[in-house]
């Protein structure tokens, strides 16, 4: 079964539902494809439950839909799948569940992409046909846990933190949470309120601000430059929380923001982390080098411990080489676009990836416009140059 449709969007999460809503706003049909059961899973399914968006609202809603006043500066996830189940309403978003795209190709002959579907729920395969394919299938879409010597052999449980909803199953538990990146740090927090004896390996430097010193930075980052905003940011993480190196954590040598502008780490949000670490409720571990007989890890500095659980933080990667046949023009072989932001959202022959500049979702604000203008802009010149080669054609019969 072939499906017609001017635009094919991958993915149903936060940058395929902006945009869809983008194309819709302009009166351009298209459809999100979507491998799950329902939309922006991961927000639904795959993140924990204390979970509140690390920057302030004023940087975090999709296009034309601002948050409601009445919602907090920092949103809980619930309050935040609210709004995006308001948004798909109010947008009248076309998504089709449990389409797992496994192929997509540029058809050279036709000029047109084609979209290879499984329809899991009846387990027949459908291909789309359209002139444009948005990407929008996320950086975050597949759990990735690095290769750790002895892991398959480790007698505990493991798990990557797309798992975690809370520490209520970890109490009095050894639990080692592996990452210091926003979930890892919020992660061993929640666990050590819950009562479990938290561990964490914090490997690389990496910058702890609070969501009011993002707030402030992200804020000001509008009238004064990244130089000046990174100094106000170092000078207040040291006044708020001293020489950390005493704890295994270390600054890096660039600012929080120019490191995140650069597309590098991003500033790690504490919510009450560094204080459970100084207040020794949570231990710092270097990296591990491999996990010995039943429940003991080793880490580099030569230290041991017994562990019950492991909780890997350590990331997601992308999972566009798997399926985009043609990716090489737009996506790197990790699945990450190769020109550079701003830039990053357009390949050739009508492909497009929105959600990829490591921005967060005011980076998928920005792209979804963009894609949705740039489409609009395309289907315009190309019905000018209909209409021109029908009156072309028209005269010529007149003349004949
Ligand atoms: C824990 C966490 C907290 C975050 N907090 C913030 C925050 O506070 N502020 C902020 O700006 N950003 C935040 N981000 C970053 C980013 O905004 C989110 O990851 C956001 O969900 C990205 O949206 P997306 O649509 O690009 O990707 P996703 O939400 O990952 O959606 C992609 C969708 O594509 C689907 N899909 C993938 N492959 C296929 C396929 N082959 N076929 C069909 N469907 C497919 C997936 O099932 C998924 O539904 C956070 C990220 C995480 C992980």
């Amino acid at each position: 079964m072939e499906i017609q449709m001017p635009v094919v969007i991958v993915g149903a999460g936060p940058a395929g539902l902006a945009t869809s809503a983008c194309l819709n706003k302009l009166s351009i049909q298209n459809i999100v494809l979507e491998r799950d059961d329902c939309h922006s899973s991961l927000w639904r399914k795959r993140t924990y439950d204390r979970l509140k968006l690390h920057l302030g609202k004023g940087f975090c809603n999709l296009p034309h839909m601002p948050f409601s006043s009445d919602l907090p500066v920092f949103i809980p996830r619930v309050d935040f799948l609210r709004y995006l189940d308001d948004y798909v309403s109010t947008f009248k978003i076309f998504i089709r569940y449990n389409r797992y795209v496994h192929e997509a190709s540029f058809d050279v002959k036709t000029g047109k992409w084609r979209v290879c579907v499984m329809d899991s729920a009846l387990n027949v395969g459908e291909v789309y046909v359209a002139d444009y394919l948005v990407v929008a299938s996320g950086e975050s879409c597949d759990a990735y846990i690095p290769k750790i010597t002895g892991l398959d052999k480790f007698e505990g449980e493991f798990f990557h933190c797309t798992k975690y909803q809370n520490g209520r199953p970890f109490y009095d538990k050894n639990v080692l949470v592996v990452g210091s990146g926003n979930s890892g740090m919020e992660i061993g927090y929640d666990l050590s309120t819950w009562g479990a004896n938290t561990s964490m390996v914090i490997r690389s430097p990496v910058h702890f601000l609070i969501k009011e010193m993002v707030y402030i930075g992200m804020s000001l980052l509008k009238y004064v430059s990244v130089e000046n905003v990174d100094k106000l940011m170092l000078v207040m993480s040291k006044l708020l929380y001293g020489d950390l190196s005493k704890y295994g954590l270390i600054r890096p040598k660039e600012g929080p923001f120019a490191l995140k502008l650069k597309g590098g780490r991003t500033p790690t949000v504490d919510v009450g982390t560094i204080k459970h670490i100084k207040e020794g409720k949570i231990k710092v571990h270097s990296e591990i080098s491999s996990i010995k007989n039943g429940k003991t890890i080793e880490f580099v500095d030569g230290k041991t411990g017994q562990f019950d659980v492991i909780i890997f933080a350590t990331g997601y990667r992308t999972n566009v080489h798997k399926w985009l046949k043609d990716y090489k023009d737009l996506f790197n072989e990790n699945g990450m676009p190769k020109p550079a932001y701003p830039n990053h959202w357009k390949g050739e022959n009508g492909i497009y990836c929105v959600g990829f500049s490591k921005r967060g979702l005011q980076g998928i604000n920005y792209d979804a416009q963009k894609v949705a203008r740039d489409i609009s802009v395309t289907i315009n010149a190309r019905k000018k140059i209909l209409t021109a080669d029908e009156a072309n054609d028209a005269q010529i019969k007149l003349l004949d």
